[in-house]
């Protein structure tokens, strides 16, 4: 079945915490810049009227409660990104288990309501952990979003399902992915329609994206982060301790490759916002009615 809606969705996480997380390890409090992007989100998503689906992370609703109540009060979907953030192949079974049943706890705890939606950090669903939807599955977990099915991204594999599909599982449950949607481009496959390709690619690029993916009735997800509607420049350093050492040279490159285009997002959303039709992950989940077996160990 075609569907012409797309999903807009967050990974909702603070650019600081994570920043300081892939430093020294540490967990610290998010900084305010968090709620000044969600903020910019939230009156964009207002102005269309579009519900738009938040995956978020644990560590970050645990420090803020009311900013995710808010979120969630204006009807938006919220779903799971895991708690601290780690990629799925780095860490064991056992250890995503408890990511996942600690996370869910704490976002189901402040919305006061189940969570059915989850995506894996940096889309890292790959074939060795294909088991996890089992997991979510068994969890009641309605649908997962962390495929990407491109040799383009480290964790992202070519076969992996690259269109809506419902899943059936070993364990007698099924899932619905909802993978990222890729065209190709030179002979690779790319999905434009999100991360830092929405800062950095050109408006007429970016509607073109969306125009094709329109036009052949693919109901693809739109993906961000907070950090990329921000409208003031953010520097990694900043979360670090005071006597931290760094090269500076990789830090100027960092802090580029973070704050290129990004004043340019909102505008890029607000063009096709206004041209295009939206619905959440969940409401997509729904339509989806191709069904495939899962091969997996
Ligand atoms: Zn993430």
């Amino acid at each position: 079945m075609e569907n012409n809606k797309f999903v807009f969705s967050v990974d909702w996480e603070d650019f600081s915490q994570l920043s300081l997380k892939y430093f020294n390890g540490a967990i610290s409090s998010p900084k305010q810049a968090i709620d000044r992007q969600t903020l910019l989100i939230l009156d964009l998503l207002d102005k269309h009227s579009i519900k738009g689906t938040f995956f978020v992370l644990g560590i970050l609703a645990k420090h803020k409660q009311e900013l995710l109540k808010k979120i969630h009060q204006k009807g938006h979907e919220i779903a799971l990104h895991g708690q601290y953030h780690e990629s799925l192949p780095s860490i064991s079974l056992d250890k995503i288990k408890a990511d996942l049943e600690e996370s869910t706890k704490i976002v189901t705890d402040i919305i006061g309501q189940n969570i059915y939606g989850y995506r894996a950090p940096f889309f890292s669903m790959n074939k060795k952990r294909l088991v996890v939807l089992e997991i979510l599955a068994s969890m009641g977990f309605v649908y997962d979003s962390s495929i990407f099915p491109s040799s383009l991204s480290h964790f992202g594999s070519a076969d992996l399902p690259n269109k809506p599909t419902i899943l059936q599982l070993k364990n007698n449950l099924s899932i619905i992915e909802l993978p990222l949607q890729t065209q190709s481009f030179f002979g690779k496959k790319f999905c434009i329609i999100g991360g830092s390709y929405l800062r950095i690619a050109p408006s007429f690029i970016i509607n073109k994206s969306f125009e094709a993916y329109y036009k052949k009735g693919k109901s693809a997800m739109v993906y961000t982060h907070p950090y990329e509607f921000d409208n003031q420049a953010l520097f990694m350093q900043e979360s670090y301790p005071e006597n931290a050492k760094y090269s500076k040279l990789k830090m100027r490159l960092n802090n580029l490759k973070w704050n290129i285009g990004r004043n340019s997002s909102l505008d890029k959303l607000d063009a096709v916002f206004s041209k295009y039709q939206f619905e959440t992950a969940l409401e997509s989940s729904k339509k989806v009615q191709n069904t495939s077996i899962l091969a997996y160990e």
